[in-house]
């Protein structure tokens, strides 16, 4: 079924506008999406009428909020497929997630010596809290390299694992290059070896339907603001034998059983991993983006973002001087590339003066550009609600300040 994509836009107020004269192109999906009214709605209409502390009272307000926020997991877990709800824990997003993990994983099964292999192609999210890690515990990082089109050189695991390494941290979509990694293939090998898997599902989560017993991944992270949610949300999903023998990463109320001068005991899972006031009304709102998707056609939408990419890389292509950084088979909405004789930032600040947003920069992905050799990139990024109309106006206004340099 071909989505009504103009009967979408209206779900987004959002773009409807001019910037800088020009009606608003937002290709910087991949930093953010745009939240649908449903989610605002509902975010606002909870704010407004049931709002209340959860977990910690008798009273009718917490009482709602908490139900909100337990059926906000409950959406989430259906969203994974994840086994119980207690695996589902809620954070501040992709970074926060992927740091308890270094940090309370690293604590309970890393030592001097260990090895912790990540992929050339990660964003810093997915590198420096293992980084701060190994140097705390004497482990070492390892590295997994891609090749010229983005592709993980995946033959090199068997190599890479050895009887040292104790989990393996790889991005389900690169948020440079696009390249969707072959997540059943690595995982397999690293499983073949008892090593477990870290997904780095920031942009994973907001193109695909996740599976997470079908993918037998260890641990899943994502983000709610990139998956039409609100900000300063985010999910953690790990499998509960790891979870259950992981110590907690933060300390505060929620988290314990008992508390005592002498010792604390912790609460069981998930809580034991959601220290303090946790965003319920980010949880609730992601739990409303969730929704708003399941209530569209999910495989039309990929494969109309899908037809999208194909259609910008073919138009990009034309462009003389244009080149595309990764160009994998399998890829999501994502052009990361720069214009030979144009400076990047000066590309963005020109595109914004056309109402066009893209990404410029290191796009938190320091050795990609290292890998290619170039200082910053310029990226475009699609998400559903992007038209066809708005790829041609691109392409000619990328045309247009060609020539003018
Ligand atoms: N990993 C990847 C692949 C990302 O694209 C991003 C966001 N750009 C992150 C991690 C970090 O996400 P957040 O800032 O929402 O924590």
């Amino acid at each position: 079924m071909i989505p009504d994509i103009s009967k979408i836009r209206k779900d987004f107020p959002i773009l409807d506008q001019i910037v800088n004269g020009k009606p608003l192109i937002y290709f910087d999906n991949a930093a953010t999406s745009q939240r649908p009214v449903q989610v605002v709605e509902r975010v606002n209409e909870f704010s407004l009428r049931s709002n209340g502390n959860i977990h910690r009272a008798t009273h009718s307000m917490a009482n709602r909020t908490t139900e909100a926020f337990e059926s906000g997991r409950e959406v989430v877990r259906k969203y994974l497929n994840a086994a119980e709800a207690a695996e589902v824990i809620f954070t501040h997003g992709t970074t926060e997630s992927i740091n308890m993990v270094a940090f309370s994983f690293g604590e309970a099964f890393i030592s001097e010596g260990d090895e912790v292999i990540v992929t050339e192609m990660e964003h810093h999210a997915n590198i420096v809290p293992w980084q701060m890690m190994c140097e705390r515990k004497g482990a070492i990082l390892k590295v997994l390299p891609f090749s010229e089109e983005g592709e993980l050189h995946i033959g090199l695991l068997d190599s890479l694992i050895t009887g040292k390494t104790r989990i393996l941290a790889v991005a389900h979509v690169s948020n440079t290059l696009g390249t969707i990694n072959p997540l059943a293939e690595i995982i397999a090998k690293a499983h073949q070896k008892n090593v477990p898997v870290l997904i780095d599902g920031a942009q994973g989560a907001p193109h695909f339907r996740i599976d997470v017993q079908a993918l037998d991944c260890d641990f899943y992270a994502f983000s709610g603001h990139k998956l039409y949610g609100p900000t300063g949300i985010g999910v953690l999903y790990g499998k509960r034998k790891w979870l259950d023998r992981m110590p907690p990463y933060l300390g505060g109320g929620e988290m314990i059983d008992r508390v005592t001068f002498a010792k604390t005991t912790y609460n069981e899972l998930p809580y034991k991993f959601e220290a303090g006031t946790p965003h319920y009304v980010g949880a609730i709102g992601l739990a409303a983006a969730i929704e708003y998707l399941h209530n569209n056609d999910i495989q039309s939408l990929i494969q109309y973002e899908h037809d999208l990419l194909t259609e910008a890389t073919y138009k990009l292509k034309q462009i003389e001087g244009l080149r595309i950084y990764g160009e994998a088979p399998l890829k999501t909405g994502v052009i990361s590339f720069n214009i030979a004789g144009i400076h990047p930032f000066d590309l963005g600040t020109l595109l914004d003066q056309m109402g066009i947003a893209v990404r410029t920069g290191r796009l938190c992905a320091d050795p990609v550009m290292d890998h290619f050799g170039v200082e910053n990139m310029v990226r475009a990024s699609f998400a559903f609600y992007n038209t066809s109309g708005e790829i041609e106006a691109f392409y000619r206004a990328l045309i247009r300040l060609k020539g003018m340099f």
